[in-house]
Formats: structure tokens, C-alpha cells, sequence
């Protein structure tokens, strides 16, 4: 089943935008967080399940942040997001749909 995704979402009181940033290709990138900007970028040019694994990843950054203290160390956070990957796609049957994202500028 495909969800649609939208390009806003709220972690902890903070609305944080998401696009789709084909630049992110140049540095061989599949996501990129401004965590203080609210903003996260997900690198297009990836398959899908690279796509959904970025976003997953990318909110993860923002909730170590706002609710741990930022205390989650970089492999800690790419293990959690393999492991929700695998829960949202494997058990619960879902990918996300991106076609409400917009490309960034
Ligand atoms: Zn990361």
C-alpha cells in the first residue's frame, strides 16, 4: 500500500518542510537535515526504498534532537532507520508515495 506523503510534518512543535533536492546528487547524498532551519532534503535520484530510507533517517535526526538531547550518535541513528524501514515497508506493507513533494529550487 502507497501512502502519500505530505511535504510538512510536526516533530515536537517544529513544522518542518521536506523536498526533493536534486543537488544532493552532486555529493552523493540521500538526505540532508537542516536541523535549525526546519528544513529536510531527500536526494530524488535514488530508488524508492532509498527515498523512504533518507526521510526515515533525515526525522530521525530532528527527533534525537528535539526529544534526546542529541545524545543518538550517527550509527545509532542509521540502525534505528533501517529497522523503522524495515517495520513500515516489511510488516506494515507501506511505502510512502512522493508525489505531493516538491522539487527544491
Ligand atoms: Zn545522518
Amino acid at each position: 500500500m502507497k501512502i502519500t506523503i505530505d511535504n510538512t510534518m510536526e516533530i515536537g512543535g517544529h513544522k518542518i518542510e521536506i523536498d526533493l533536492d536534486p543537488k544532493l546528487s552532486r555529493d552523493n547524498n540521500g538526505g540532508l537535515n537542516e536541523l535549525y532551519q526546519n528544513k529536510i532534503h531527500i536526494n530524488p535520484d535514488r530508488p524508492s526504498d532509498m527515498l523512504d530510507l533518507a526521510l526515515i533517517h533525515e526525522v530521525a535526526h530532528s527527533i534525537n534532537v528535539v526529544y534526546c538531547q542529541n545524545n543518538l550518535s550517527e550509527d545509532e541513528i542509521r540502525g534505528m532507520a533501517e529497522g523503522m524501514l524495515q517495520f513500515i515497508r516489511s510488516y506494515l506493507g507501506i511505502e510512502f508515495c512522493w508525489e505531493n513533494i516538491p522539487i527544491s529550487k
